[in-house]
């Protein structure tokens, strides 16, 4: 339980010594320029670890790991059980591990170790389950075609695939991009985000004891511009799967096609979540109020727009404003801390940056807004009042723990503005009315609507974006596509 793990695992203290060296071909090894970056535990900004920095040199050695073990094998010669059965292993391993995969995210990322325990590492291990049990059963169809033909398809493994995580969520991001890409039998290449490499590192050690053949799995941290561009750029990657900002995901999208690569995009939002005045408010204001606040406001699907149906407005801000107050701020591995530091000075410079720019557009402050603390990159929970559509707080990702909060006045009007958005990836709705709740469903353009909860997971679930969301889909049966080829063999019965 959360009680007995307030003190950091000597198995956590002993990983964090050294340089922490890249995964490649299943070993680790240092870059081959021997150059290094510091990773930062964000509520003390002290060095948490060295780690080595991954670029095109070591980018290139990593794919052709992944290409010899794709196209030489083992991986592509063995059996989907086989597959299945080292991705249950990994789970087994995690599981056995969890405690110091939750202290190694809480201490890299910030994020309350309540959270990373009961949250991050659970779902982590249940998606490599859920996958695991997907690698049996990947099948083509038989099809009926005219003439004398026998058809059919075979859904082929895309081949090497180069994955791109942020920082939000470090191990469940990579759980995700893993578990449907080994299921289909592809091998990969994974950038962890530069602030955030440490449980990446910490799985491949996990990988390596289940005994996954070498090169089918390597992680390489390093930076964006220079590791994640040269895995983006490498030829012989087939596939790009990216979760990250709007803005890099163009980017990448526009270098990929140069080789024409497989893309999948999971992006940023600006969810709107509706409350109307039928709502059971018990439920809807702390659902809310965890829709944006959950793990620092650093959601891709938070819902940072909050539409209040004019009659339940005051009640319904009065409400949030007083449950913000109760928000216990602190260091991530105390298991009293429900919120943390955000994940960098620079993401805590751009919060507040966003906080300046609500105020001087006129919106109502009315809690929040200040750096509680002189260390850490910690930002109080705030709460905007009348922000109108048209304001940058309304319309821009903010990435922390900040809400929009607007009243609207009919059903058509809210769905109107809720989709009035570049964004569409999730969306909250609150009400006791089963009409509305499936006519406001059917209307939003969100990849995810969630009526009556928010931030409700599971690996069986479809996740991904509408519009400048993203493109695919992760978790469920969906994401077993996005590294699938289909090929159509003809067989002439004359
Ligand atoms: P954020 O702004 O929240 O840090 P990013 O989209 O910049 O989000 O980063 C998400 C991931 O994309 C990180 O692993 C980062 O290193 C990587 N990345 C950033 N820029 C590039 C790029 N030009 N090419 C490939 N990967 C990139």
């Amino acid at each position: 339980s959360v009680n007995q793990i307030s003190s950091i695992q000597g198995k956590v203290h002993e990983f964090l010594q050294g340089t922490k060296e890249l995964f490649i071909d299943g070993r680790f090894v240092p870059s081959l320029s021997g150059k290094t970056f510091h990773t930062i535990n964000p509520a003390t900004e002290e060095v948490l670890a060295v780690v080595s920095e991954a670029e095109s040199a070591d980018i290139d050695r990593a794919v052709k790991a992944a290409r010899r073990a794709f196209d030489e094998g083992p991986w592509s010669t063995m059996s989907g059980a086989e597959r299945s059965r080292l991705l249950y292993k990994l789970a087994d391993l995690m599981e056995k591990h969890q405690v110091e995969l939750a202290q190694i995210d809480t201490l890299d990322n910030g994020k309350p170790i309540r959270e990373t325990l009961h949250a991050d590492v659970p779902l982590a291990i249940e998606h490599f389950r859920y996958y695991a049990g997907w690698a049996t059963k990947i099948v083509g169809q038989t099809i009926p075609v005219s003439g004398n033909f026998f058809n059919y398809t075979r859904h082929e493994p895309v081949g090497v695939v180069g994955q791109i995580i942020p920082w939000n969520f470090p191990l469940l991001m990579a759980a995700w991009k893993l578990g449907a890409a080994l299921a289909m039998g592809c091998t990969v290449v994974l950038k962890p985000a530069e602030q955030t490499p440490l449980s990446a590192l910490y799985l491949a050690t996990l990988i390596q004891e289940a005994g996954f053949p070498d090169g089918v799995v390597n992680v390489v941290p390093g930076f964006g511009e220079t590791a994640g561009a040269a895995l983006v750029d490498h030829p012989q990657v087939d596939k790009i799967a990216f979760t990250g900002s709007t803005e890099v995901g163009k980017l990448i999208m526009r270098q990929a096609a140069q080789t024409l690569k497989r893309v999948t995009l999971e992006l940023g939002g600006k969810s709107p979540n509706i409350i109307l005045p039928d709502a059971d408010l018990s439920r809807a204001v702390p659902g809310s109020l965890m829709g944006i606040m959950f793990n620092q406001g650093q959601v891709c699907c938070a819902g940072s727009r909050l539409f209040i149906q004019k009659k339940a407005y005051d009640n319904v801000v009065a409400d949030l404003v007083s449950m913000t107050k109760n928000i216990r701020q602190g260091q991530g591995i105390d298991p009293d801390t429900s919120m943390g530091p955000l994940v960098s000075d620079e993401q805590q410079a751009k919060v507040l940056g966003y906080i300046e720019s609500g105020v001087n557009d006129g919106a109502e402050l009315l809690v929040g807004g200040h750096c509680p603390t002189e260390q850490g990159y910690f930002v109080a929970p705030t709460i905007f009042a009348n922000v109108r559509d048209e304001m940058t707080i309304a319309k821009e990702e903010i990435f922390g723990p900040v809400v929009a909060a607007m009243p609207f006045e009919d059903l058509d009007e809210v769905i109107e503005r809720a989709n009035r958005s570049d964004y569409g990836l999730a969306a909250g709705l609150w009400t006791e009315n089963v009409r509305n709740a499936h006519y406001v469903a059917s209307k939003l353009k969100a990849g995810t609507v969630w009526v009556n909860c928010y931030n409700a997971f599971d690996a069986a679930a479809p996740f991904g974006g509408y519009k400048q969301s993203g493109i695919g889909r992760e978790m469920g049966s969906y994401a077993l596509n996005n590294y699938t080829e289909v090929k159509d063999v003809w067989i002439s019965l004359s």
